[in-house]
C-alpha cells in the first residue's frame, strides 16, 4: 500500500491550501473529505457575502476574480472548484477520518488512518476540519424541535412567518435583516446590551436603524428561556415575555470537533477556550508529525483564524515536513 508524506484531513480552502503547499514541494498528498469540496462554505446561507476581500481568500496563486470587491458565496464556490481543476489535487470527497494509528514502518514512524471507506497510510497527518460542523447549543427545553435552525439557508423560507433570531454577531444580523426584507415578522434576542462591535461596519447601521424605527423588534439583555409548538418564552431584564413563533434562527456561533481532537490524541488547553496544543513556529500538535491547519488552531476562539490569515499555515506546515522528510 502506498505510504503517502501527508494525509491532509478536510477540504476546506485551508485542506486544499495545504495540498497545493505539498505539491509545490513534491511531496506526495491526500485530502480526505467528509462532505462536498469546501464544505463549510457549501453551508453557508446562500445570499451569503463574504468580509474579505476576494484577493485575501486566493490560495494556489490562482487570481479570485469577482463581480465586486467582496465576493459572495456563490463566486467562492466557482473559484475553489476552478482552484481544484487547476491545481489536481487528489481529494476524496464524502469520506470521513475516524481515527488514526501510529505504527513503524522500516524504522520510520507511520500513521494508519481509517476512514469510513477504507484505511491509508501516510508519514504526516495535517488537520485542517475547521469549526462549523458543531453548532453551540442553548441548551433550553425545545431546541430540538425541527422549527429551530443553527444553521440559516434561504430567506424565502421564513417569509410571512414570526421568526425569532438569537444572537447578536454577524450571522444573527445577517439573518434578522434578510428574512426581515423578505417579509418576514422578525425578533432579535441579544444577550448583551448592544449589537457586537464585531458586525460588518457597513452593515451595523442598517440594523441598528431597523431596531430604532420598530421594523425589527429586538430584546436586548434577553435569552431564550423555552422553544414551544407556536412561541417562545424569552427571559427579559427580569421579566418573562412570551411571543408567537414559527422558526428559531439560533445564530449561536460554533465550534471545532473537539472529541476528534482528543481522539487524534491532541492535547486541548484545560481553560474554557479548549485551544489545541501545537507549536506556533511549525503547527506541529503535541503527536508527532500531526500538524493543525487553519480556524481548527483557535479552540473556542472561532474568530482568531480564517481563511484570510491562515492561508499562510500551509507553507509553514510544508516548509518543516520537507525538512523532516527529505
Ligand atoms: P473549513 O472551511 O470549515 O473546512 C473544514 C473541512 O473539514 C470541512 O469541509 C469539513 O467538512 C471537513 N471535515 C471536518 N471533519 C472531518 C473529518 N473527520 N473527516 C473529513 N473531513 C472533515 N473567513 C474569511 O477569511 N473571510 C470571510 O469573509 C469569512 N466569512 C465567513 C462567513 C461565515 C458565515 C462563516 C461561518 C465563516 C466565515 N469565515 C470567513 C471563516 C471561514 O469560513 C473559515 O475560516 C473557513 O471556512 C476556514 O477554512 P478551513 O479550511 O480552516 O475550515
Amino acid at each position: 500500500q502506498q505510504i503517502y508524506d501527508s494525509l491532509i484531513v478536510g477540504g476546506g480552502p485551508i485542506g486544499m491550501a495545504c495540498g497545493i503547499a505539498a505539491k509545490k514541494r513534491n511531496l506526495s498528498h491526500i485530502i480526505i473529505e467528509k462532505g462536498c469540496l469546501v464544505n463549510s462554505l457549501y453551508n453557508y446561507p446562500v445570499n451569503m457575502t463574504f468580509f474579505s476581500t476576494s484577493e485575501k481568500l486566493e490560495i494556489g496563486d490562482t487570481p479570485f476574480v469577482s463581480h465586486n470587491h467582496r465576493p459572495v458565496r456563490r463566486e467562492a464556490l466557482e473559484y475553489y472548484r476552478r482552484v481544484q481543476t487547476l491545481w489536481n489535487l487528489n481529494v476524496h470527497l464524502f469520506e470521513e477520518v475516524l481515527g488514526i494509528k501510529a505504527t513503524e514502518e522500516n524504522g520510520k514512524l507511520v500513521y494508519e488512518v481509517s476512514t469510513s471507506k477504507t484505511t491509508y497510510k501516510a508519514y504526516s497527518i495535517t488537520i485542517a476540519t475547521g469549526f462549523y460542523d458543531i453548532p453551540n447549543l442553548m441548551n433550553v427545553e425545545g431546541e430540538s424541535l425541527p422549527k429551530v435552525k443553527h444553521y440559516y439557508d434561504d430567506p424565502h423560507l421564513y417569509a410571512f412567518t414570526d421568526v425569532a433570531v438569537i444572537g447578536g454577531a454577524n450571522s444573527a444580523i445577517d439573518a434578522a435583516l434578510e428574512t426581515y426584507r423578505k417579509g418576514a415578522r422578525v425578533t432579535l434576542i441579544i444577550r448583551e446590551e448592544e449589537i457586537n462591535d464585531r458586525v460588518k461596519y457597513w452593515v451595523k447601521p442598517d440594523i441598528e436603524n431597523r431596531i430604532k424605527e420598530g421594523s425589527i423588534q429586538c430584546y436586548f439583555e434577553s435569552e431564550v428561556k423555552q422553544i414551544k409548538e407556536k412561541s417562545i418564552v424569552i427571559q427579559s431584564k427580569g421579566n418573562e415575555v412570551e411571543i408567537p413563533n414559527d422558526f428559531v434562527l439560533a445564530m449561536t456561533g460554533y465550534q471545532p470537533n473537539f472529541d476528534f481532537l482528543s481522539k487524534m490524541g491532541i492535547s486541548l488547553a484545560e481553560d474554557e477556550l479548549k485551544t489545541p496544543a501545537y507549536n506556533a513556529e511549525t503547527h506541529e500538535s503535541n503527536i508527532e508529525n500531526l500538524f493543525l491547519a487553519g480556524v481548527v488552531c483557535g479552540g473556542m476562539r472561532t474568530n482568531t483564524w480564517f481563511i484570510e490569515n491562515s492561508r499562510v499555515h500551509a507553507d509553514i506546515i510544508y516548509d518543516t515536513l520537507i525538512e523532516r522528510l527529505k
